[in-house]
């Protein structure tokens, strides 16, 4: 007889042109982050036709589904959670199936995380009879905006009576073929930050009479260039981008008022404060220097992701053991520079997201977020086969 493993990985593959069929339907229309209501029909529709025991949907009034299958035999609760969220991005692929919404795009491979796991529940609610153990299946929105969905479908007790959870993302930066896992903190946490400059305006050719906020603005923006190299030690992990300086204005008017908007990526919340400080005391000291006013807030969003060695060790495990012949290696990651809202579901119970290779095989390939992102399709059969070994490793245990 067939293990359950060969059998769920002989399912897979006989569902691949249909899994890739999903992917370029998504693909095709892609919706903005909390507002993907077709993409949560698609997802409803596809359920219906699946014999899974429950479907929950427009969890938290915010288009969430979780779909669950239970294992004809007793054994842990596990979450696998794709996101379905797509970009402000106009699509420049020349694809096919290309985007038919304008300035929309899927450009960070969320469709390639739905289709593959769509075709993993469907695949696993045909085995019940050999399951263990029950499985959740999270269909989350808006990954791409904070505050994000993540947080909503924790609100929602999407997390209850789960063991652990865990989360792929394709990434069009690793080869296909290479999946990668990382312990500890693996993604950034990020915070923003806005200060507005209250200064006097005036003319041009009576500075005397005024208070320049472009120069006190000019000089944060200096000073703040040195939090990093300074005030951080240089073991630990900080970026600090001043993304937004609004200073338009008339070429001979002293301007009044400036805002600076920017952004944090830290790889401990420790880290975090200490660049808030640091940004605090020079928004405090633009008064004392240049005589004016400011308001300064700072905000932590998506947390550092951090990975839970025991299930992380699970991953490893369960995908070395596998035999999944696409997989060429499976592979230690450097900490990855993005921020992702899973580390909110990492914040509340065990679990690990790890990272398949989907560069392009014979094209060129480019960063996510990018308007000619594009993945390697066969990182979708890769990723089906992956979680379902995880699945089945875990809940067999
Ligand atoms: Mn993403």
């Amino acid at each position: 007889m067939m293990s359950p493993l060969n059998k769920l990985f002989s399912k897979i593959e006989a569902n691949k042109e249909k899994m890739l069929l999903i992917r370029r339907h998504l693909h095709e229309n892609p919706e903005l982050s909390f507002q993907e209501v077709k993409t949560a029909e698609y997802i409803e529709d596809f359920y219906k036709t699946v014999p899974v025991d429950k479907l929950e949907t427009n969890i938290n009034n915010q288009l969430g589904i979780v779909a669950t299958i239970e294992g004809k035999h007793p054994g842990k609760t596990i979450a696998l959670r794709a996101d379905f969220d797509a970009l402000p991005i106009e699509e420049a692929t020349g694809l096919p199936f290309t985007s038919k919404n304008p300035g929309m795009m899927h450009a960070c491979g969320h469709d390639g995380h739905t289709a593959y796991l769509l075709i993993l529940a469907e695949s696993l609610a045909q085995m019940k009879d050999q399951l263990h153990g029950t499985i959740k299946f999270i269909h989350q929105p808006a990954e791409e905006v904070p505050p994000g969905g993540a947080k909503g479908m924790i609100a929602a007790g999407v997390l209850k009576g789960v063991d652990a959870i865990f989360g792929i993302h394709l990434m069009s930066t690793m080869e296909t073929g290479n999946v990668y896992y990382r312990e500890g903190n693996t993604q950034t946490g990020r915070a923003r930050f806005s200060l507005t400059i209250q200064g006097k305006g005036g003319h041009g050719s009576s500075p005397h009479l005024s208070n320049d906020a472009i120069v006190a603005a000019s000089s944060f923006v200096l000073n703040a260039q040195t939090i990093v190299s300074r005030r951080i030690d240089p073991f630990e992990t900080a970026v600090v981008t001043i993304g937004s300086f609004d200073g338009k204005g008339q070429f001979n008017i002293i301007k009044d008022s400036i805002t600076l908007e920017g952004d944090v990526r830290t790889l401990s919340l420790k880290t975090s404060a200490q660049v808030e400080k640091h940004l605090t005391h020079l928004a405090k000291g633009l008064e004392e220097s240049f005589l004016l006013e400011t308001s300064f807030s700072y905000e932590n969003d998506y947390p550092v992701l951090y990975n839970h060695p025991a299930e992380t060790a699970q991953v490893e495990e369960a995908l070395t053991t596998a035999g999944i012949s696409e997989i060429v290696a499976v592979l230690e990651t450097d900490a990855l520079p993005p921020s992702e809202d899973f580390a909110y579901y990492l914040q509340e119970i065990p679990g690990s997201f790890f990272y398949v290779g989907a560069k392009p095989k014979d094209k060129d390939w480019y960063p996510h977020h990018h308007p000619k992102f594009d993945i390697d399709e066969d990182s979708l059969l890769i990723s089906a086969k992956a979680m379902g070994a995880v699945v089945l490793s875990y809940c067999g245990k």
